[in-house]
């Protein structure tokens, strides 16, 4: 293991709040594994902020008719803070907007240049003719030339995942004035990535407990073949290219982004009045990069931001990537577009942060897409941090306070069974460790919760309440070791639960201070006061849950009804006016109505068309009640053949209109009966 470790996370889009499914992919892994280093007095930063470039804020900009800057603005300091309350514990959290990060990017970028690394090519692009601007990744939109999906991105599908360029989309539309786009050259820069190929293989081959859906990843990018990349867009968002020809040009949002990492740490090191520290973690070769990520990132982290950094020879390579998979949500996938996502702040209005960084901890999605639903959260809150943990530590807390005036007793004749469960603690604490190491966070909040349970049963089987009366002493060894359990555990769930277990070991006296290596199983004295016993965990009720999942319901199905499109009928064939005018359309006054029995659509109609009184049936029984209608003037077709229906004879036609939802209205109008309607 190196001297020190830098760990980021990736840089969240300052287009959006941040959810579940954020935390779950980068954030919460990250913090998990940085807490336990810290615990372990490694010598560790995490460093991460926003990225606040990239068609995706420029678009959010223009939906909302704000600048770019105001978007970026807006979500960068949002994100910071409720990162902040759910206990992530950056140590930097920058943004690329920054000027420190302009100057890092287009350093990195002309250093590569003058390399003769990038390639110019004249490409022929997209552009929006009346917008006047090319049109990159998601500002076009089309048909997917893989799957047909009619909604598909410039830069992906995101019903088949397809990676796609803006000129394969079928009947492309521009996403800002909704216009065809022509086709126009434009030169761009490339990194080719295929030269890189050879090097990528090995040194991937390289990389040891790099996790198995990672590796797959990138050897299916490498089998495919690398090509060249563009790493410049046409755009005005962004880092501006630093050459004379590169004018209105931006460097790709991916070329930029992961380059954040340092410029973040630069500014981070400037801030502790140490503005050389940042290259003992980017250039000192006895430095472990991780990268937290999604696996939507993995290309970015493995292959392209390598290469980069390896051609300019100065930075350090990531160690690992411990990339995960996605998180689903109530069996959907999370989707902010049509509501089905928690949001970190609702959620933090409600509830406690370290009650989902347990629940979100033991469902990561590690290996394969997980689920996050409100019936788990419930069922682990309730039966594994209130009914296990919780009720472990308060039954050895109180029964401590009730028999020996609180004050920790002594550990004298134990027998095998104490002795057993005081040696689980060293026990537990070994896996734990080795499941951190691993990057294995379920298992080890999962051996974390093993070592409550043990002390639970332990406790359940000495029976203290019975032994206190018998044999006093068994009754003092059993408080003994449930409170050295106790002890390890508020430090050993410390990374999972930091608000938590900071209030247990307030309880217990046990030194915030304390370091994973300190923990062994007499961590609390005898003869140590203890405070009060009070409830750590809280049940939570059915109502609580059913009421998020409403919550969830409600919102996807508004956003449902206004996404919906309506379908329209196509146009009908035209017809002369000949024909047109040959139609007699006459005002009439709706005189009577009733229901024609045997029917359940038909109403028989009496309408007033001034010089004649007229029989028409319509269809519109389930619509209206014969009541409703009387008194309208509504339009007639005056002169339709005469048609026998349920043997009444129908002399016209009422005209309607009809929603896309089937719903019908009359065609009112305010002429006297009999009037023409031209
Ligand atoms: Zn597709």
């Amino acid at each position: 293991m190196s001297k020190r470790i830098l760990v980021t996370s990736a840089l969240p889009y300052a287009n959006g709040p941040i959810h579940l499914g954020h935390l779950a992919g980068a954030y919460l892994p990250a913090d998990l594994y940085t807490r336990f280093q810290r615990l372990n007095e490694k010598d560790i930063i995490h460093i991460c902020g926003s990225d606040e470039h990239g068609v995706p804020i420029t678009i959010a900009a223009e939906k909302e008719d704000v600048s770019p800057q105001e978007i970026v603005d807006r979500y960068h300091t949002a994100n910071k803070a409720v990162f902040k309350k759910f206990g992530i514990d950056f140590d930097y959290y920058g943004r690329t907007s920054s000027e420190t990060h302009r100057k890092t990017s287009q350093d990195i970028f002309l250093k590569l240049y003058e390399k003769g690394i990038f390639k110019k090519k004249s490409q022929e692009q997209l552009y929006d003719e009346e917008a006047d601007m090319f049109l990159p990744d998601r500002y076009v939109k089309g048909t997917c030339p893989v799957c047909g999906h009619p909604e598909a991105y410039g830069d992906q599908c995101e019903k088949c995942g397809s990676s796609l360029s803006p000129t394969e989309l079928i009947d492309p539309v521009s996403a800002i004035t909704g216009n065809k786009p022509v086709i126009k050259k434009t030169d761009h820069w490339f990194i080719p990535l295929g030269d890189f190929q050879p090097w990528l293989e090995t040194w991937i081959d390289s990389r040891d407990n790099w996790k198995p859906n990672v590796t797959g990843q990138c050897k299916s990018w490498l089998n495919a073949g690398l090509s060249d990349r563009a790493v410049t867009r046409d755009l005005s968002w962004g880092v501006p290219v630093p050459l004379p020809d590169g004018e209105g040009k931006v460097l790709y949002v991916w070329f930029d982004a992961p380059i954040g990492y340092i410029s973040a740490t630069k500014e981070w090191a400037e801030q502790k009045g140490e503005p050389e520290l940042w290259k003992t973690y980017w250039q000192d070769e006895d430095t472990s990069l991780i990268h937290f990520i999604g696996k939507d990132n993995i290309v970015f982290h493995c292959i392209m931001f390598p290469a980069t950094l390896k051609e300019h020879g100065d930075y350090v390579l990531p160690e690992n990537v411990p990339a995960n998979e996605f998180l689903n949500l109530e069996g959907r996938k999370l989707s902010t577009s049509k509501g089905w996502a928690v949001w970190l702040n609702e959620y933090l209005n409600d509830f406690e942060p370290d009650l989902l960084r347990y629940v979100l901890g033991t469902t990561l999605p590690e290996t394969k897409d997980s689920d996050f639903s409100w019936n788990d959260f419930q069922n682990r809150v309730n039966s594994e941090l209130a009914d296990i943990l919780g009720n472990f530590v308060f039954r050895s807390t109180s029964f401590t306070h009730r028999f020996f005036d609180g004050s920790v007793p002594e550990l004298s004749n134990p027998t095998e069974t104490d002795m057993q469960a005081l040696k689980a603690i060293g026990e537990q604490k070994e896996k734990i460790e080795a499941a951190y190491k691993a990057y294995r966070f379920r298992e080890a909040i999962a051996e974390t919760m093993h070592l409550a349970r043990i002390g639970n049963r332990y406790f359940t089987e000495t029976e203290p309440w019975k032994t206190r009366k018998e044999n006093p002493e068994a009754c003092g060894n059993t408080l003994y070791v449930s409170l050295q359990i106790s002890s390890a555990l508020s430090v050993l769930f410390q990374p999972v639960l930091p608000q938590k277990m900071h209030l247990l070991r307030n309880q217990l006296g046990i030194p915030e201070a304390t370091t994973w290596q300190k923990i062994n199983d007499h961590l609390i004295p005898s003869g140590q006061i203890i405070g009060e016993a009070g409830i750590l965990f809280e049940k939570i009720e059915d109502e609580v849950v059913e009421k998020q999942v409403q919550k969830l319901i409600e919102r996807a199905g508004e956003n449902e009804q206004k996404e919906e499109k309506v379908e329209y009928e196509p146009l009908k064939k035209s017809v002369d006016f000949g024909n047109f005018a040959s139609l007699d359309l006459r005002a009439g006054k709706i005189e009577h109505a009733e229901k024609i029995k045997k029917s359940k659509k038909l109403l028989k109609i009496t309408v007033n068309l001034g010089f004649e009184k007229r029989t028409i049936l319509s269809g519109i029984s389930e619509y209206f009640k014969p009541d409703e209608i009387i008194g309208k003037t509504v339009c007639i077709v005056a002169n339709l053949e005469p048609k026998k229906m349920m043997g009444i004879e129908s002399n016209g036609m009422i005209l309607m209109g009809e929603n896309s939802d089937g719903s019908l209205h009359f065609v009112e109008t305010t002429a006297e009966p009999g009037s023409p309607v031209v």
